[in-house]
């Protein structure tokens, strides 16, 4: 087992997010939450990082209790996140936004990581000295993805990934999910709202209501789901 969350909770000041979640990940998968707005999937990401910290419950990476570890020791355990919205740094170079999600690194060899990250991703290549403001959004998604993985991760945790794009990245997005997993090996956690797409590439995914799971099940088994079907894919 890779990650295992067991009756995770997570509090905003008084607001109770997440209600005692258990989420496992093993290496190899890809692995979704889906859910509605405001349902807890971007909290239940970010209490793997605890931001916010969880307020009960344990979370575990690699066989190691990482509930109370400051955020920057568990980013240097292993994993990766791009968060919702991809924060890139808009002023800096396309070059220099890989050149900073390359610091986490520890046996860092840039030129043999850069050269892969064009490799995968040929258009930030095109671009590596452009602001990385002026790419479009899709772009921008692939420079965080690819920064992110500058670091070497194990694990690699995506929010919201297909937010925002047009069709056409959406569908660029999603693939690069698929080889990153089924070519590199990389273990994911993906958060989306775009649940026919997430389901389609994932191997196994949990619904999240509320800050519960609700129901999980593998990919074709939560989208052949009446219930998901009726709540998640209508006009899918
Ligand atoms: P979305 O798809 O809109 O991001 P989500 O499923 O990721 O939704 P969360 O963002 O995890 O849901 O939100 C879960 C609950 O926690 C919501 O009620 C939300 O209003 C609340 N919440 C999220 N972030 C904060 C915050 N920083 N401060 C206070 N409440 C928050």
């Amino acid at each position: 087992m890779m990650l295992q969350l067991s009756g995770v909770h997570a509090h905003y000041g008084s607001i109770h997010a997440l209600h005692g979640v258990d989420v496992a990940v093993q290496v190899g998968e890809v692995v979704t939450l889906i859910g509605a707005n405001g349902a807890g999937k971007s909290t239940l990401m970010m209490s793997i990082f605890g931001q916010p910290r969880a307020s009960a419950g344990r979370v575990v990476f690699d066989g190691e209790d990482i509930t109370a570890l400051p955020t920057h020791e568990i980013a240097r355990r292993g994993i990766a996140l791009v968060p919702e919205g991809r924060r890139i740094f808009p002023r800096m170079t396309v070059l220099e936004n890989l050149q900073m999600g390359a610091v986490l690194g520890e046996e860092m060899n840039f030129a043999v990581d850069l050269k892969r990250m064009y490799s995968l991703f040929p258009i930030l290549e095109e671009r590596c000295t452009q602001s990385a403001g002026t790419l479009s959004g899709g772009e921008q998604q692939m420079l965080a993805i690819a920064r992110a993985l500058m670091s070497r991760p194990q694990l690699l945790l995506l929010d919201e990934p297909s937010l925002g794009l047009a069709p056409l990245y959406i569908k660029k997005i999603f693939q690069i999910i698929r080889e990153l997993n089924r070519e590199h090996g990389m273990t994911i956690l993906l958060v989306e709202q775009n649940a026919h797409h997430a389901l389609r590439v994932a191997h196994r995914g949990y619904v999240l209501q509320h800050g519960q799971i609700i129901l999980s099940g593998t990919g074709s088994e939560l989208l052949a789901s009446p219930e998901v079907r009726a709540a998640y894919l209508e006009g899918a």
